[in-house]
């Protein structure tokens, strides 16, 4: 039998609920498909990791998880703690040595689950955003001189290279190429930018010469929010910058009819070092402890993290299992407008788990 090592980093928050209860989903779909088995390895990294050794994680902590088949993530980020450092040591200081350039983030109206683009017609909205996830607006070049003074100084520096526009390009290409309807926008700001984002569309150009039976158009950003809450229909695959499809991901999430259930792949797609699964939200520190945390964005990334490890079958079963959930409004939690608990989502999750028979 096979068995998945995963590495399993809760982080903070929400982070901590919601990932307790993807690793009880997953025991649960092993048990059910019988013909794997996970062994989940726990990292207790993050806010609290910092208060007592002064890191997010140890030096030595990417080693520790680089010959594990996959990362299931939670979130960095802690009220007492600014939001950089949380993010740069911990999120970030994996997604970047390890190479995790291509950042998936599928969108879909779940059944039972109203989207507030409800009354703007055409068929439901099915996209797939893909991120540029190793460089561009997020590169983390920059730096800040004669703090506190007037003439204080401060640059983030937006680096694109022709390989890391290259890869990402064919990556969201042939993403578009397996859906039905081959169509592919590129989101780019090269009106406002004209050097790196005008490199971005001509990288964009010659990729698209490689893959003729996808079709494509360009998009600029800002134009872009009106068109996926005005013409939802006429999107299917995005393929966008790191900071542009951040911003468009929450957007689609909440279009789609809340953060909660929103999730994401970190992949290399190489195969070089293990990928990274997480749902798209934070820690929520409005809601964290309260045992109300929406599970479902953590669980559709298992989904997808059964899909990178070849579990097709058990992914697709996870998914049915989701979806009969989430047509309940019983099961919905508080960002769906219910009165669940992410207890009760797991429970519930596990049960259609059981009883799924196909
Ligand atoms: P957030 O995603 O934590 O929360 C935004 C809003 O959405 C809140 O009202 C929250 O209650 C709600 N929400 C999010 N996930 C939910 C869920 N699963 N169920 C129900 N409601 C949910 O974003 P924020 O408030 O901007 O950030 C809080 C902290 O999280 C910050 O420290 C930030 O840096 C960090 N953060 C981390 C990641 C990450 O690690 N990938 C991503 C985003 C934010
Ligand atoms: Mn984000």
């Amino acid at each position: 039998m096979k068995t998945y090592r995963i590495a399993a980093i809760p982080g903070d928050g929400i982070g901590t609920e919601v990932v307790d209860a993807g690793v009880e989903v997953l025991k649960a779909l092993a048990q059910r498909a019988g013909s794997f088995d996970f062994q989940f390895d726990h990292f207790d990294w993050g806010g609290e990791y910092y208060q007592k050794h002064g890191r997010m994680m140890p030096e030595d902590g990417r080693d520790q998880i680089r010959n594990h088949h996959a990362i299931l993530f939670g979130s960095a980020g802690h009220p007492d703690i600014p939001d950089h450092i949380t993010l740069w040591g911990l999120r970030l200081a994996i997604c970047q040595p390890f190479d995790q350039y291509a950042n998936v983030r599928p969108t879909r109206v779940l059944p039972g689950i109203t989207s507030p683009l409800r009354h703007v017609s055409g068929p439901e909205l099915d996209w797939v955003i893909v991120r540029e996830n190793s460089e561009g607006e997020y590169s983390g070049v920059g730096g800040r001189v004669h703090q506190g003074h007037a003439i204080e100084a401060a640059t983030d520096v937006s680096i694109m290279t022709r390989a890391g526009v290259t890869r990402i390009m064919r990556f969201a290409f042939q993403l578009a190429q397996g859906r039905p309807r081959k169509l592919l926008t590129v989101v780019t700001k090269s009106n406002a930018q004209r050097y790196a984002m005008v490199m971005w569309d001509e990288v964009a150009a010659e990729v698209a010469k490689e893959f003729p039976d996808v079709t494509w158009d360009k998009a600029i950003v800002d134009a872009m929010t009106m068109r996926m809450t005005l013409k939802p229909w006429s999107i299917d695959t995005v393929v966008a910058t790191n900071l542009h499809a951040d911003i468009l991901s929450d957007l689609a999430a909440a279009l789609a009819g809340s953060l909660g259930i929103a999730p994401t792949a970190n992949l290399n797609p190489e195969g070089l070092f293990p990928s990274m699964f997480e749902p798209i939200h934070g820690s929520a520190f409005d809601i964290m402890g309260k045992g109300i945390a929406n599970p479902i964005g953590t669980f559709w990334s298992a989904v997808m993290m059964l899909e990178h490890l070849g579990e097709k079958p058990a992914a697709d079963r996870l998914m049915r299992a989701i979806e009969r959930v989430t047509a309940n409004p019983d099961l919905h939690t508080p960002d769906l407008g219910g009165k669940a608990s992410t207890r009760q989502v797991t429970d519930a999750v596990i049960g259609a788990i059981a009883a799924d028979n196909t």
